[in-house]
């Protein structure tokens, strides 16, 4: 199923031209033209899903195996030394285009780059609050 209205449902069904770096029936890979580093790419699939809930099981366990593929690929090719998946759901996430996909952003030693979080410090009974919610 396709969004009329979706920029990622046009380039991942070629309407749209894309830098594309691998193409299968179900998903087309490309470079992101705002990227983090040399080589940052996005696994999109062909159908519109809006984030990785409305992602079907099997299509979340081929897109982790073709990131695999084109992870491997990259850190060959482009010599990266490290490899980071990024996939954020919700505008709270950082999601700004509401058309899954997947981030692949291969790292090189001082790319000056940092994709993290500033840690917390939970007390016990702050940690134990969740579990008892998630456990
Ligand atoms: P997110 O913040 O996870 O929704 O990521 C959206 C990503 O899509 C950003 O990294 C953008 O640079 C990238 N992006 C947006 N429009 C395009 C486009 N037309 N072609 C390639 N990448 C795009
Ligand atoms: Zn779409």
């Amino acid at each position: 199923m396709k969004d009329e209205k979706c920029i990622f449902c046009k380039i991942a069904n070629g309407e749209i031209p894309s830098k594309t770096i691998y193409e299968d029936e179900e998903f087309r890979a490309i470079l992101d033209l705002g990227p983090a580093t040399k080589g940052h790419a996005l696994i999109l699939p062909k159908d519109h899903y809006a984030n990785l809930f409305e992602l079907p099981d099997e299509k979340a366990a081929s897109v982790m195996q073709l990131a695999k593929k084109l992870g491997a690929q990259m850190k060959e090719k482009l010599q990266a030394d490290g490899f980071n998946l990024v996939q954020n759901n919700g505008e709270c996430a950082g999601q700004t285009v509401f058309h899954f996909h997947l981030h692949l952003i291969p790292r090189y030693e001082d790319d000056g780059q940092k994709i993290g979080w500033k840690p917390g410090k939970p007390t016990d009974a702050e940690l134990d609050e969740v579990l008892a919610k998630l456990g």
